[in-house]
């Protein structure tokens, strides 16, 4: 199995990247931010509680993600392997990936690094506030919040995967084609020499 982690702060592009790298090596797409919105748009009990979290820019219970990903993993288990996008976001969801991934005899291959100047993701993220109608896409506060998180919850696992040798950064600069096809060079040099 082929499994991916795709990383980088809020607006580095890992929703849009994800999408070209699940078709061109047939994964299937995790992303915890969509399966979220899609407890909000449900309006579940659940929902609710999410979009108070979400729209204040904080991070969701590891408990709750964890488990959101337990069942996708259950529900999708006959693929050539995952694209995780947006988890995991703390040290205890990689752990926890780590866990259901060996249940299933499997593991992460590579976690893939988006790397983009604090600038340029929040001028990305407020553009895309004018058309997403996120509410966390509108405020620079918000933004700034996010970003804060960021390097405080999440940027350790960076030591994470490098200590296991699977941390490849890529600079987020450029269209979104040419970083396509970085991501898509590193991930076929990895499978020719896997370890
Ligand atoms: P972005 O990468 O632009 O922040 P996402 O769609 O990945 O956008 O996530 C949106 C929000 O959903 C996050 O700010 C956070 O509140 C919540 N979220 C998404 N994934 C996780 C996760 N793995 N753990 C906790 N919260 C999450």
């Amino acid at each position: 199995m082929l499994n991916l982690v795709l990383f980088g702060p809020p607006g580095a592009g890992k929703g849009t990247q994800a999408i070209q790298l699940a078709q061109t090596f047939n994964l299937a797409h995790i992303s915890t931010g969509d399966l979220l919105r899609q407890e909000i748009a449900a309006d579940t009990e659940l929902g609710r509680i999410t979009a108070e979290l979400i729209d204040k820019g904080e991070l969701m219970p590891d408990d709750i993600v964890i488990s959101m990903i337990e069942a996708k993993l259950k529900k999708s288990i006959a693929t050539a392997g995952f694209i995780f996008d947006g988890f995991p976001r703390t040290v205890n969801q990689a752990h926890a990936l780590d866990k259901l991934l060996m249940k299933h005899h499997s593991k992460v291959s590579v976690m893939l690094c988006l790397v983009v100047e604090k600038e340029e993701l929040i001028n990305r993220l407020l553009k895309r506030g004018l058309t997403s109608g996120r509410c966390d896409d509108m405020e620079t506060k918000t933004i700034e919040h996010r970003i804060d998180i960021y390097n405080e919850k999440t940027a350790p696992l960076i030591n994470y995967y490098e200590s296991q040798g699977k941390y490849y950064p890529i600079h987020g600069r450029g269209t979104v084609e040419e970083i396509t096809e970085q991501l898509k060079d590193t991930i076929l040099k990895i499978r020719q020499h896997p370890g």
